[in-house]
């Protein structure tokens, strides 16, 4: 799908920027870049700061006209810096993403077209645009690097198409630590979390069964309060074990006597 989604560099004078873009489109799974009449290019400075991203490089189309990059598109956005340049259908980089995958899902071309460092796309260019896209930057420093600009829509793209592809965001040996530290603990988990606790407490002597006080309702008060999950319980029974051990006069470090 993202292979049809195309980024057109238009007239791009500092070949950095066209590596740094080739780097940002391969990072987020973009592969086709277009680049109308580039100041220089090819470049050994744009494969530096490509960062090895060289393949979307060697794969460049270059062309002499916005017309040509465009050619097989039926969705066209042009990006602007400037919000209110001229009215025009406008979407931020989320709706960019949203309504671009929408579009290659049905079976569409889409350009993200960028523009000049100094002068961006001329009103002339932009009305080729169906919509204008505008990152909403600082009003009073609105310009950002051509490479940013397209890092930011290239990511949002990214996450639009793992959200349509069902995939996850995060990767799956973190979200089983994070599943099962979200997961809350069980009231029958907490009882004998409490019986433990207190089984502790009598062990090193904070706690004299003939004197319980409050102590008992105030640490359940607490734990309750805190929302433990089942990993964080599963740190706190862990400590409270060895704590007996060392109580009764168990060494932490079984293995330094057993040398
Ligand atoms: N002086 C130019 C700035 C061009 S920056 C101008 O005022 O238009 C180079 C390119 O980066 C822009 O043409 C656009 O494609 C992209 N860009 C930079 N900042 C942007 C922003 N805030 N929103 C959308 N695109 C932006």
């Amino acid at each position: 799908m993202l292979d049809r989604i195309r980024v057109v560099l238009v007239n791009t004078s500092h070949p950095g920027n066209i590596g740094g873009t080739a780097r940002a489109m391969k990072n987020m799974g973009l592969s086709r870049l277009v680049l109308v009449e580039p100041e220089d290019f090819p470049s050994s400075e744009a494969v530096a700061r490509a960062s090895g991203a060289t393949d979307i490089l060697d794969s460049a189309v270059v062309v002499q006209t916005l017309e040509e990059a465009l050619t097989g598109c039926s969705l066209v956005l042009g990006t602007s810096a400037r919000d209110r340049r001229i009215p025009w259908p406008l979407l931020d980089p989320r709706e960019c993403a949203t309504t671009s995958l929408q579009h290659v899902e049905q079976g569409g071309e889409v350009a993200l077209v960028f523009g000049r460092e100094y002068a961006g796309l001329t009103n002339e260019e932009l009305q080729r645009c169906q919509f204008h896209v505008h990152i909403p930057s600082n009003p009073d420093f609105s310009s950002l690097n051509l490479a940013t600009a397209v890092q930011v829509l290239a990511y949002e793209v990214r996450m639009a198409w793992l959200a349509a592809e069902g995939r996850p965001t995060k990767v799956e040996k973190l979200e089983t630590t994070a599943m099962l530290n979200s997961m809350p603990v069980t009231a029958d988990e907490l009882e004998r979390f409490y019986a433990h606790l207190e089984q502790t407490l009598v062990d090193i002597g904070f706690l004299d069964p003939e004197k319980p006080r409050h102590l008992m309702s105030r640490l359940r008060r607490l734990y309750g309060r805190s929302g433990v999950s089942k990993l964080e319980m599963n740190i706190l029974r862990g400590i409270l074990t060895e704590t007996q051990k060392v109580a009764r006069g168990v060494s932490y470090k079984r293995s330094d006597e057993d040398v």
